[in-house]
């Protein structure tokens, strides 16, 4: 039962109201305002829309527990490598938090959602906070679920990846014959839905298709304006963050020529920017690694697997793009500062627990548009033009991880050099 009425008053054109003022009984059967699509072909796309939506709602939350699990959990195969493990962790939160605040200096000073109108809502930032402080306070309380069964079914994502987090820490701690299981376990429930998510992915031209339909016949060509700002958007911070900040690092703290450095992840970097997925590429970017930008095997093997399930600073950059760039659609204003903060943080989580595979972080935006009170609908409208962005900020993904192993390599030291039980 799709409410017709309600997608015709909202979406009426001047024009279009005149015809049907003539002619009345086109409101409810042919004509679709402005564009002169059929109303039917509107109503339909968007329920073709709203079901690709439900099936990336469904898969995500067993994404993200068996992803996060599986992620920690496997750390138990590398304890020996304990040094490097903090510097490895230290070079993603850093590399992460740059990447999001580049994103969130350049969609402040370009607004692209500034006076763009996105269909599917009228989103009103939940409000009542009042200084970071609360905020932070609110996250914390939200990071410990009292009844995780509970913060599953209702889809609380801050407790669930804490949750995660917290369980894959405790099975490396118990180790042994349960942990062996349990990893078993979840490794082999996130290939499953990994698959799964490939399967609904798959079906993504489709839902990119009845959404493009929905946004152009109820928004018109104006859509593709208004998301044209947000792409410009999000490719300068990306580009910036992958050809100055990263560069940066490489030649001041890894010592290497980052050139050189690019011409060897040239072929890793190729496959990410055309599969879309961090996942698939991963081989590749070992191989480059090891082979063309000779970092030991010791690293590689340690850096690159775990940086592709949570070290993503394409997507934490992309994260905070689009929900700030929803948030200045919605609300027609600049977010305010502590909602900004909780975007960062909420996107650096979300990046996360996205999964290396293509359109992971859409879903994954669900995090950052609940924490500020945004419509998930909203995921709808980008998705339209989520497939390039996917493919630059993939790229980015790995690139961050490459660079990773270039400085991880320079400073693991000699505690990292064998000490295994
Ligand atoms: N496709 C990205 C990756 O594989 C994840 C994302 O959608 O942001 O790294």
């Amino acid at each position: 039962s799709i409410d017709q009425k309600m997608v015709v008053t909202s979406y009426s054109a001047s024009s279009g109201e005149e015809l049907v003022k003539k002619y009345p009984q086109w409101e409810t059967d042919y004509f679709l305002f402005g564009t002169g699509l059929s109303q039917k072909v509107m109503v339909i796309s968007k329920w073709l829309g709203d079901l690709f939506l439900r099936l990336l709602k469904m898969v995500t939350i067993p994404l993200i527990v068996t992803s996060l699990i599986t992620g920690i959990a496997s750390l138990g195969n590398a304890t020996r490598f304990g040094a490097m493990f903090s510097k490895t962790l230290l070079y993603y939160l850093f590399t992460s938090l740059l990447a999001i605040s580049t994103g969130i200096l350049v969609v402040n000073l370009i607004r692209p959602g500034i006076g763009a109108e996105l269909p599917g809502g009228s989103g009103v930032l939940s409000s009542g906070r009042e200084s970071v402080g609360s905020i932070f306070l609110d996250m914390i309380d939200r990071l410990i679920p009292t009844n995780i069964i509970h913060s599953l079914g209702a889809g609380e994502f801050l407790s669930i990846i804490s949750f995660s987090m917290l369980a894959g820490i405790f099975i490396i701690l118990v180790g042994g014959k349960h942990a062996k299981v349990l990893t078993d376990f979840f490794q082999a429930g996130f290939e499953v839905m990994m698959r799964m998510t490939m399967f609904v992915i798959s079906l993504a031209p489709i839902g990119v298709t009845a959404f493009m339909i929905y946004a152009v016949s109820s928004q018109g060509i104006e859509i593709f304006k208004t998301l044209g700002w947000y792409m410009i958007t999000v490719s300068l911070a990306l580009l910036i963050h992958a050809v100055v900040i990263l560069p940066c690092l490489l030649k001041f703290v890894a010592g290497r020529s980052p050139l050189q450095f690019a011409h060897a992840m040239s072929p890793a970097l190729m496959t990410a920017f055309s599969t879309a997925s961090s996942n698939g590429t991963l081989p590749l970017t070992m191989t480059c690694v090891e082979e063309n930008a000779k970092v030991s095997n010791e690293v590689s093997s340690f850096v690159l697997p775990l940086g592709a399930t949570i070290n993503m600073d394409g997507t934490a950059l992309y994260e905070a793009v689009a929900v700030l760039f929803i948030a200045q659609a919605y609300t027609g204003v600049v977010m305010p500062l502590p909602d900004q903060i909780l975007v960062a943080v909420t996107a650096l989580l979300a990046s996360i627990g996205a999964a290396g595979i293509p359109h992971a972080g859409l879903v994954m935006m669900a995090i950052v548009l609940q924490a500020v009170g945004l419509p998930l609908e909203a995921q709808g409208v980008i998705i339209a033009v989520d497939r390039v962005l996917d493919m630059c900020r993939t790229s980015v993904n790995v690139w961050s991880d490459s660079c990773g192993c270039a400085i991880i390599e320079r400073y693991r030291g000699p505690a990292a050099s064998s000490n295994s039980t």
